[in-house]
């Protein structure tokens, strides 16, 4: 049961940035104690439990299926900031990503504004709906009120000769 929650809960393991050498290193004991706590962490398709952290140091990172794991997620990492040794890459990336994001903001408040802008011209068309309801059920009494004081018309012929 409690390896049951484990399961659903564990997060997949992230190794770091190591700002030195700008690849990707493991987290060592300390460091994936701080991370994942209790909650244990999937890594190469293999659930490790706290109870399985010093495995996981002393044998699993050595592993071939980890080492290869590791160059991948170096290659997503370059593909993603550019060069590991130019830190400059890794600035002109994010810049890209922040004006791109900016491109978003804005796109994203003028839909706002329009979306203001209409709900403006649909509550003044309420408003003059309204209005014309108000005039409209006057009309409507006024009417009613008239055919009450009228006077049912007498069966007999009504044009007269003389
Ligand atoms: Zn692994």
């Amino acid at each position: 049961m409690t390896s049951n929650i484990i399961t659903e809960v564990a997060p997949q393991y992230e190794p770091c940035i190591d700002m030195k050498t700008q690849c990707m290193r493991d987290l060592d004991f300390k460091e994936l104690r701080r991370k994942y706590d209790n909650l244990g962490f999937r890594c190469c398709g293999t659930l490790f439990t706290p109870a399985k952290y010093s495995q996981f140091r002393g044998q699993h990172i050595k592993s071939q299926k980890h080492i290869r794991f590791i160059e991948i997620e170096n290659e997503k990492y370059k593909q993603e900031y550019g060069s590991f040794s130019d830190p400059a890459d890794i600035i002109q990336q994010q810049r890209r990503e922040l004006k791109l994001l900016k491109i978003e903001i804005s796109t994203l408040n003028k839909k706002l504004i329009d979306s203001q802008a209409s709900q403006e011209t649909l509550k003044a068309i309420n408003n003059d709906l309204r209005s014309t309801n108000i005039e409209l059920e006057f009309k409507i009494k006024n009417i009613k009120s008239k055919r009450k004081n009228l006077k049912p018309v007498p069966c007999a012929n009504l044009i007269t000769f003389d």
